[in-house]
């Protein structure tokens, strides 16, 4: 493997949701300065021009301050809630009978009963399933379904109040993954001009291709990705794998995945995730709860330090953060501990080999080059980068599904290209425009600016990847083995 004297760049991305605490003045730059590579649009909260003014904010910051920053739109989805309660909250015993009526107004929950906004929810439930509220704080097991009513007994109580999340335990809830507020929210985030959309809630593929259908042309550069938290898209590896396919990246949503499959299962599944993303090129996001004491403390437990390490070990992209930096008293310190525990963790040797593809045939020449492209960077001596000119950021991504200690320089003409980049584990993207350039001054002027961003060194090497044209996408057919030279420094 490859060592060098270099500063380590940090691998993992870190996504961070915006709320009203990254509003409050100054936040959101701070937080920009200290890390974030991706700032996450929750559609669940937050009307569209929040969204809209949030976007323009990051979006003035980035170019401010030369950074790439994503946006990434999620959408709701099929959240099943139940209703509200004419006392705002009820307190539940455990053993007592307690009725989900689809029929009861809005606002008439009290202590015996309560509505629910899915008004199918009884046609989806028999006697025996186990539905967890308010992300499995409350249990109560389903007795009978009588007409438009769910009669259950308390199993766990606890303080319920207005407009809880209902998940069923083992899955099976039959709500659709589009709902018509999420139809709307897609054409408000098309309209902002995000880069990435998450669907909520995918049960198959079918899914992703409908949400895929809905951006049409205007959406063809947004990168669509699947949030697995149903227990039906990791029940079998044939409905993960197509999820996994019909997306761009995928998102192990732990909330509500957790709460469907339980904590048990959820460990080896989040690490399966990660491994089948990886290995069909896609990109992955270990979500919730990985700072969750950060919301109101400035230091992570050791638990949080290592849940996002294990992460990181794991092979994630990217580790996200909810309201922790939407609604926490700490959202800059959160970035900073997610920083420092990323590097932390990336030290590991394991986090540095790679057996990706080592056993496969290649069907690509852009793969077989961004792949061959790492090997050689992983084994020769004096590599400091690998540099890949890309005109959408494909290549980028191939390479960094082999692990390594170097850091990959995306070359894109593209802002999108570049943005898309900021998910990629182990990815620095620069401005790279090549449309004045000589062809032969092309590899020269490619390592000046990779010494000019600290990335390279005189007497170093570099990989470079590249096609014979361009900006045509998929022409990756060279790799080169480049030296740095003092004519590359102060060009
Ligand atoms: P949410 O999704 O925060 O939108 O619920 C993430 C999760 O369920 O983990
Ligand atoms: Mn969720």
């Amino acid at each position: 493997m490859n060592n060098n004297s270099y500063a380590p760049i940090r691998r993992t991305k870190i996504v961070a949701t915006l709320g009203p605490a990254s509003d409050r003045e100054g936040e959101l730059e701070r937080m920009l300065r200290a890390g974030v590579d991706v700032v996450r649009l929750n559609f669940s909260h937050g009307s569209a021009e929040d969204h809209r003014n949030r976007l323009r904010q990051v979006r003035e910051i980035a170019d401010r301050i030369g950074r790439s920053v994503a946006a990434l739109a999620d959408l709701q989805g099929p959240k099943i809630r139940i209703a509200r309660f004419s006392h705002g909250e009820v307190e539940l015993e455990e053993g007592q009978p307690f009725v989900l009526d689809m029929e009861l107004g809005n606002e008439d929950g009290d202590i015996h009963r309560v509505g629910c906004d899915y008004k199918t929810l009884a046609d989806d439930l028999s006697v025996g399933d186990r539905l967890l509220l308010d992300d499995g704080r409350l249990v109560l097991d389903v007795d009978a379904v009588r007409g438009r009513e769910v009669h259950t007994h308390v199993v766990v109580g606890g303080t319920l109040s207005n407009n809880k999340g209902i998940n069923k335990l083992g899955g099976g809830l039959s709500a659709p993954a589009l709902t018509d507020k999420d139809r709307e929210d897609l054409q408000t985030a098309l309209d902002i001009g995000v880069d990435y959309m998450a669907v909520s809630f995918p049960r198959s593929a079918a899914d992703m291709d409908e949400a895929r259908k809905l951006l049409g042309e205007k959406g063809r550069e947004i990168g669509l990705v699947a949030k697995v938290e149903r227990a039906e898209a990791v029940a079998d590896d044939d409905t993960l794998d197509g999820i996994i396919r019909a997306s761009e990246a995928v998102m192990v949503a732990r909330g509500d995945l957790g709460v469907e499959i339980g904590d048990s299962e959820l460990i080896g599944v989040q690490k399966r995730i990660i491994k089948h993303a990886r290995s069909l090129n896609r990109a992955v996001i270990t979500a919730t709860q990985m700072m969750e004491s950060m919301i109101e403390a400035p230091l992570p437990t050791r638990a949080e330090v290592f849940d996002v390490a294990n992460a990181v070990l794991d092979g994630t992209d990217a580790v996200m953060l909810s309201a922790e930096t939407a609604a926490g008293d700490y959202p800059v310190e959160t970035v900073e501990a997610m920083e420092r525990v990323s590097l932390g963790a990336e030290r590991e040797r394991s986090a540095q080999e790679s057996g990706h593809r080592i056993h496969q045939g290649f069907a690509r020449s852009d793969e077989t080059v961004a792949l061959s492209a790492m090997y050689a960077a992983n084994h020769l001596e004096g590599v400091s980068a690998i540099a890949c000119m890309t005109s959408s950021g494909y290549t980028a991504l191939i390479a960094s599904r082999i692990h390594s200690g170097l850091p990959i320089v995306g070359l894109a003409h593209s802002a999108v290209a570049q943005r898309r980049m900021a998910l990629y584990r182990g990815v620095v993207s620069l401005a790279f425009d090549t449309s004045g350039m000589e062809a032969g001054a092309l590899n020269d002027n490619a390592l000046a600016l990779l010494v000019q961003h600290g990335l390279t060194r005189v007497n170093d090497r570099v990989i470079m990847t590249r096609g014979d044209h361009m900006n045509a996408h998929g022409g990756t057919n060279t790799m080169k083995i480049l030296s740095v030279t003092a004519d590359h420094q102060g060009r």
